[in-house]
């Protein structure tokens, strides 16, 4: 899209918030720039100032490298809420994950960030390259100066095959986010948007409850636009629920079938199909499609592979160790 048409889109969801408004439904609607990499957008800063001045809040999610003094400073003018930066792990693993000299640049941009007054967190995402790292990587981060941390799961889209050696076994991500919790306090927040986090820190929906209530947001409580123009449920999923040349961001929203599977439970099979916490959770859809996708059996409603409650569904990763030398793709 072009600034132009993006300015456009930021409209129709502004006025789409609006009616919903008169329907009494009251939303803090928020923005996250993400990419590939949002500072290789020419017209970035004209995007997040339109959406700030339509009342979006706006956060940027970035490898930091490309961060300059000027881009901290408009962070600040601008009031963008959250610079979320990725962070493996220390040097090695941060490197070997992301590419030579890429550790360095993503705190360089970190602290400029940091130096600007802007608040700045970390991501890790967990995999086996990095799960013995989670002690070191949140040392790294209370040290550089972010305000917070948080954890998600490598999913084994893309060249899917290739990332299910590198998959944690339901108990290791399990254990992984306990230790992260527990080394979270009052000055440095640890935290998670991934449904198994929220099992972890005992989110729990009311009795008989069928409505979506948090957990994974796919179809509830926000889409990925990307840079044609595509909606997704999520940008981990891949699959289309419209276009905004073709059709509005409301018009999509209200009336995708993809958007209303995934809200309805009845889609839901196996173990989170029948699961007391799937109001709360329904387990991260991107891990369930990639995996069985990568298993040769595409399936968006099938089980988290990665939840170690009520035993196991899809026969899910086992935790054994790729080779020596194996590198993420
Ligand atoms: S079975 Fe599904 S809904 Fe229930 S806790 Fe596990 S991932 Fe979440």
């Amino acid at each position: 899209m072009t600034v132009g048409e993006l300015k456009r889109e930021i409209d129709g969801a502004a006025e789409m918030f609006a009616a919903w408004k008169d329907e009494g439904i009251s939303v803090v609607p928020s923005i996250h720039f993400t990419g590939g990499e949002p500072f290789l957008f020419r017209d970035l800063w004209e995007g997040i100032a339109h959406a700030r001045q339509r009342g979006f809040d706006a956060a940027l999610m970035s490898n930091g490298i490309l961060i300059t003094d000027e881009d901290a400073g408009k962070t600040r003018a601008w009031d963008v809420f959250d610079v979320q930066i990725s962070l493996e792990g220390p040097a090695p693993v941060h490197d070997r994950i992301r590419g030579p000299g890429s550790f360095r640049g993503a705190l360089r941009g970190a602290k400029r960030l940091i130096a600007a007054g802007t608040r700045v967190s970390a991501n890790v995402t967990l995999s086996r390259v990095n799960i013995r790292n989670v002690k070191e990587t949140i040392g790294i981060a209370k040290d550089t100066g972010f305000n917070s941390i948080g954890f998600s799961r490598i999913v084994p889209c893309g060249r899917g095959r290739e990332l299910l050696d590198f998959l944690l076994a339901p108990e290791e991500v399990r254990d992984a986010y306990e230790q992260a919790f527990g080394l979270s306090d009052a000055g440095f927040s640890v935290v998670s948007g991934d449904p198994l986090a929220g099992v972890v820190r005992g989110v729990r929906p009311p009795a008989d409850c069928r409505l979506t209530l948090s957990g994974c947001s796919a179809g509830f409580s926000g889409v990925t636009i990307t840079s044609d123009g595509t909606v997704m449920a999520c940008r981990r999923i891949g699959l289309k629920a419209g276009n905004l040349r073709k059709k509005s961001l409301r018009e999509i929203w209200a009336t995708s079938p993809l958007l209303w599977k995934l809200r309805r439970r009845e889609s839901y099979r196996g173990k989170c199909g029948t699961c007391d916490l799937w109001p709360t959770c329904r387990g991260c859809r991107a891990v369930s499609y990639a995996f069985s996708s990568a298993r040769g059996k595409a399936d968006l409603f099938a089980d988290d592979p990665q939840c170690w409650l009520h035993g196991r569904g899809q026969d899910g990763p086992s935790g054994r160790h790729p080779g020596k030398h194996s590198n993420p793709p």
